[in-house]
C-alpha cells in the first residue's frame, strides 16, 4: 500500500463512518459491512468480493491507530481534491491549492544504482516538506510564489567521494495530472457542484446560539465532485512527475557534507522563481581506507622483527601503489606519510595518505623461533619501566 493510496482513496466512505467516527464505531460497521460482503456469503458475486476487499483494505488502516493518525494527516495535507484548482479551503483566505513537494520518497535509483533516495517513510515525508523554504504553510506572500526547496539523499561510493562523479539523479514529485488539468474529471466532463455544500465547499452547522462552519466533508472543501474520474489520475487531480537531474560532486566531497542546486527544487507558481534542491551525502565506507578530511588512513600489520630492523613496505593507495621505507628501530604506532596520496582537490591541493604500522604479536611460534626468541631476550636489556616499579613497590 503506497501513500499514493493514501491519498485518494477514502477509507472512512468506504467503511460508511464520519471521519471523527470512535474507535468501536469503525469495528462495528467494519464487522457489519464484512459480513454482508464475505464472498462466502455471496458465491461468484465479483462486485461483493470487491467490496469485501474494499472495506477490508480501509480496516486495515483505520481499526490501527497509529496508521488512522498518520493517514489523516496525510489526508488533511493531501486530501482528495488538493490538487483540484479552485479548492476552496474553509477558513483559508487565498484558497491556494496545496502546494506540495517531494511527497513520494523512496524515489528511483540514478545511474547504475549510485545515486539512492532516502527511505520515505512519514517522518521523511513530511520533514521534506516542512523544511521547504519560502513556500511555508503560515501566511505567503502575494505574487508568484518561489518553487518549494527539495531535499533529497545520496549514497556514494568511498572513491567516488574521493575522486569527485557526476550522477545523474531522478527526483520524484506530485505534479498537477496533464490529462485533466488538474481538476480531476474525466476528459469531456467537468466537476459539478457538490450537492450537500452546493459548491460553497463549507457546510455551517449549528449548536445553540453559535454556528460553526468546517469544510465539507462530502468534497473534502474543494465545492465540486467528480462524477467521471480521470483515468490518469483517479479523479485526484494529481500525477506523480519524475525528472532526472545531473549532479557533479566534487572531489573530496565527505559524508554528512549537503550539497546546494541554486534553482534545482520545485518549480515556481506561475512563473515564480525556482527552489533549491539539497542533497544529502552520504558516503559508503572502504574496506581499507578510513578518511580524515583529505588525508586517507590506511592501518598496515608489520612483525616485531620489522620494526626492529626495518624493511621496505609496498602499501596500495587509491589508484596504485607506493613503497614506504620502515625505518630500523621503527615504533609501534609509528605513522608513515605518503605525500600528495590522499585526496585530490580540483584546484590541486592534495592531502596525504597516512599508514599506521600495527606491530602484530604472533599467538603461537615454533619451537626454532622460540628459542631464536629466548636467546633474543638474553641479549635484550630489560623494558624501562623503573618509573612503574617505584609505584608498585608501595603497595607491596
Ligand atoms: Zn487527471
Ligand atoms: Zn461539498
Amino acid at each position: 500500500m503506497s501513500s499514493k493510496d493514501w491519498i485518494e482513496k477514502d477509507y472512512y466512505a468506504a467503511l460508511g463512518v464520519d471521519k471523527s467516527a470512535s474507535s468501536d464505531e469503525i469495528k462495528k460497521s467494519y464487522r457489519k459491512l464484512a459480513r454482508e460482503s464475505h464472498p462466502d456469503h455471496n458465491p461468484g458475486d465479483a462486485g461483493a468480493e470487491e467490496r469485501f476487499k474494499t472495506v477490508s483494505e480501509a480496516y486495515a488502516v483505520l481499526g490501527d491507530e497509529k496508521k488512522r493518525r498518520e493517514y489523516d494527516e496525510m489526508r488533511s495535507l493531501f486530501g482528495s481534491g488538493a490538487f483540484r484548482r479552485g479548492a476552496r479551503g474553509a477558513g483559508q483566505s487565498g484558497g491556494a491549492p496545496f502546494d506540495v513537494s517531494d511527497l513520494f520518497g523512496g524515489g528511483g535509483a540514478g545511474g547504475g544504482g549510485d545515486a539512492r533516495f532516502g527511505g520515505g517513510g512519514f517522518t521523511d515525508l513530511f520533514s521534506t516538506i516542512f523544511s521547504g523554504g519560502g513556500a511555508g504553510g503560515g501566511a505567503r506572500p502575494r505574487g508568484p510564489a518561489r518553487g518549494r526547496d527539495v531535499e533529497a539523499e545520496v549514497a556514494l561510493d568511498f572513491s567516488d567521494a574521493v575522486r569527485g562523479v557526476t550522477l545523474p539523479l531522478t527526483l520524484r514529485a506530485p505534479g498537477v495530472c496533464d490529462t485533466c488539468h488538474g481538476n480531476g474529471a474525466k476528459p469531456g466532463t467537468t466537476p459539478v457542484a457538490c450537492p450537500v455544500c452546493h459548491g460553497a465547499g463549507v457546510t455551517t452547522r449549528n449548536q445553540g446560539s453559535f454556528s460553526f462552519s468546517e469544510p465539507c466533508r462530502n468534497c473534502q472543501g474543494v465545492g465540486t465532485i467528480v462524477e467521471e474520474k480521470c483515468p490518469e489520475c483517479h479523479g485526484t487531480g494529481g500525477v506523480t512527475k519524475t525528472r532526472t537531474l545531473t549532479v557533479r560532486f566534487p572531489a573530496g566531497v565527505a559524508d554528512g557534507q549537503r550539497i546546494r542546486l541554486a534553482g534545482r527544487g520545485e518549480p515556481g507558481d506561475r512563473g515564480g522563481p525556482a527552489g533549491d534542491l539539497f542533497v544529502h551525502v552520504k558516503v559508503r565506507p572502504d574496506e581499507l581506507f578510513g578518511r580524515t578530511g583529505d588525508d586517507l588512513t590506511l592501518n598496515v600489520p608489520i612483525t616485531y622483527a620489522e620494526a626492529v630492523l626495518g624493511t621496505d613496505l609496498r602499501v596500495p593507495t587509491l589508484d596504485g601503489t607506493v613503497t614506504l621505507r620502515v625505518p630500523p628501530g621503527t615504533p609501534a604506532g609509528r605513522v608513515l606519510r605518503a605525500r600528495g596520496k590522499g585526496v585530490v582537490r580540483n584546484d590541486g591541493r592534495a592531502g596525504d595518505l597516512l599508514v599506521t604500522l600495527d606491530v602484530v604479536v604472533p599467538a603461537k611460534v615454533s619451537d626454532e623461533a622460540r628459542a631464536a626468541l629466548e636467546t633474543f631476550a638474553a641479549q635484550t636489556p630489560p623494558a624501562a619501566r623503573e618509573h612503574l616499579d617505584a609505584r608498585v613497590r608501595r603497595f607491596s
